[in-house]
């Protein structure tokens, strides 16, 4: 069994403690063993980043560009390797594990350009005789902690940005999917970055904990569960550290009387169930006005029954796994809250018999707004189905909860889109369109509980990765 180890100043770096991880879509298949960091090999890898940090906050644009465009075009020359490790480790299904490893490719590229464009402002003075500039500076090292979900296409959003901007950075990918950081920091070492200015720990909580609370830590972005979140916030707020949470959400689908029916079932269906639903911009919601929701409710049912579960790397199969057994049983479980609350399982909610943690997608009927299950991030191929009477009624049910990531519409009326774009409190909003599709190069962020901070992706990512500062010349 392959063994991976932690990449610090540039070399691989062991612990005594282990952990192994298994391919969620058959669990005979070990796909490796992983060095779990404590805090002293943490307290390593800031020390080589603080380190690196006077050479790679002075390189030029062009170095800069040179590195992250490197990066970029390797991982899109093995794609299909990347993405073959990622459906293994995380049960995405290959053809969507090609795309993340893609996106993550252009992520790179994105702000290889990005890199050339930081810039200040040139301010008149209310001075006679001076002038006054404002620059844009790196913030120093910054700590970058990430989920499961995106094993590639997270870290990649980070990382490049805090690169482009001249920072030096430790990552902590999520303890589920230590190859596909692995598999990325091997593309990160060889692209002419000076030793130290990435470096890779692998590990659980203890290791994330350890991160954001050394003291050498300027900064933190995080992705991950709210109460992980909570916790980080905690502490950099108590500390004055900079810092960025991207969290989760409880996104709604509104589907009205005038919708294209089909579009709107493709769009219920993507949103809820690819990925196996364990997307942040899932539709975990499906909001529809009453004249329309018994033909919608059946459309939507016999579209899901048409899914097919199983191996990842299978490309017969739509669905994979979830990604462990926690999560599983979380998915279980959620089913058996929504029934004792008053909910009508419509299809799906079962354990899928096979080798790994199959689920199949599930439709629960429940038209409290206030339900758990229509309240609670459940992370899984689950969507609720709720009645309402009208627009007003949708846009005041998708409105009712703590989160603001995404939110969808399907209708024909231009009236209805519009005030729903405008009045629908999320970060993101779709037209006819599924509510986790989004693009590489804009910005990607939530309102509420979902984010806090400046948002990731696109332009304004380099908002967080830099310090302004103002110049007065006499
Ligand atoms: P999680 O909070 O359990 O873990 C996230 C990361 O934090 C992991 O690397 C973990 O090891 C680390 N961690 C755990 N405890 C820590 C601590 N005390 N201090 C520092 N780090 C710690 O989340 P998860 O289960 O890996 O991910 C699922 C969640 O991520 C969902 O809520 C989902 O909505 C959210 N998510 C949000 C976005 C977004 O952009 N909004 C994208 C993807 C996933």
């Amino acid at each position: 069994m392959p063994l991976h180890h932690h990449l610090i100043a540039g070399v691989r770096v062991s612990s005594n403690t282990t952990r192994s991880n298994i391919n969620p879509s058959n669990t005979d298949d070990l796909i490796g063993e992983f060095s779990e960091a404590d805090a002293s090999q943490v307290n390593l890898a800031v020390q080589a980043a603080a380190q690196a940090l006077p050479q790679w906050s002075r390189s030029t644009p062009q170095q800069r560009f040179d590195v992250l465009d490197f990066i970029g075009s390797e991982i899109l020359a093995r794609k299909q390797e990347l993405g073959t490790l990622l459906a293994r480790e995380e049960g995405k299904v290959l053809a969507e594990a090609i795309g993340e490893v893609t996106r993550a490719a252009y992520v790179f590229k994105f702000f290889a350009g990005e890199a050339l464009r930081i810039g200040g402002q040139a301010i008149a003075s209310v001075r006679p005789g001076m002038e006054v500039i404002t620059s844009r500076e790196a913030v120093g090292v910054v700590g970058l902690i990430t989920p499961w979900n995106f094993p590639i296409a997270i870290p990649a959003w980070k990382t490049a940005p805090a690169l482009a901007c001249g920072n030096t950075v430790i990552l902590k990918p999520s303890e589920l999917t230590p190859a596909c950081a692995s598999a990325l920091a091997d593309i990160i070492s060889r692209s002419g970055l000076p030793a130290g200015a990435f470096n890779l720990v692998l590990g659980a909580g203890v290791a994330g904990k350890a991160l954001v609370e050394h003291p050498q830590v300027d900064a933190i972005s995080f992705t991950g569960s709210i109460g992980t979140g909570k916790s980080i916030a905690q502490h950099c707020a108590l500390h004055l550290k900079k810092f960025q949470l991207e969290m989760g959400g409880k996104n709604p689908l509104v589907v009205l009387d005038d919708a294209d029916l089909p579009l709107a079932v493709e769009c219920a269906v993507n949103g809820a169930f690819f990925s196996t639903g364990q997307r942040c911009t899932a539709s975990s919601r499906t909001i529809v006005t009453e004249k329309i929701y018994a033909e919608f409710s059946a459309a939507l049912i016999a579209r899901t029954a048409q899914l097919r579960v199983g191996d990842a790397l299978d490309a017969a199969n739509q669905i994979g796994p979830v990604v462990d057994l926690r999560q599983l049983e979380k998915n279980l479980s959620y089913i058996e809250i929504g029934r004792a609350e008053g909910g009508k399982l419509l299809i799906g909610g079962q354990r899928q018999a096979g080798k790994g943690y199959f689920f199949t997608p599930a439709v629960i009927e429940n038209h409290d707004a206030q339900a758990r299950i229509n309240q609670e991030e459940i992370f899984g191929p689950v969507t609720s189905l709720i009645k309402v009477k009208d627009f007003e009624q949708a846009l005041q049910v998708a409105n009712a909860t703590p989160f603001g990531l995404s939110g969808g519409i399907c209708t024909t009326s231009l009236k209805y889109a519009t005030q729903f774009r405008r009045e629908m409190q999320a970060g993101m909003v779709m037209v006819n369109a599924p509510t986790a599709g989004v693009d590489y190069h804009v910005p990607f962020g939530g309102s509420k509980a979902s984010s806090f901070g400046p948002r990731e992706q696109g332009g304004m990512a380099m908002e967080f990765y830099t310090r302004v500062k103002t110049h007065y010349l006499a």
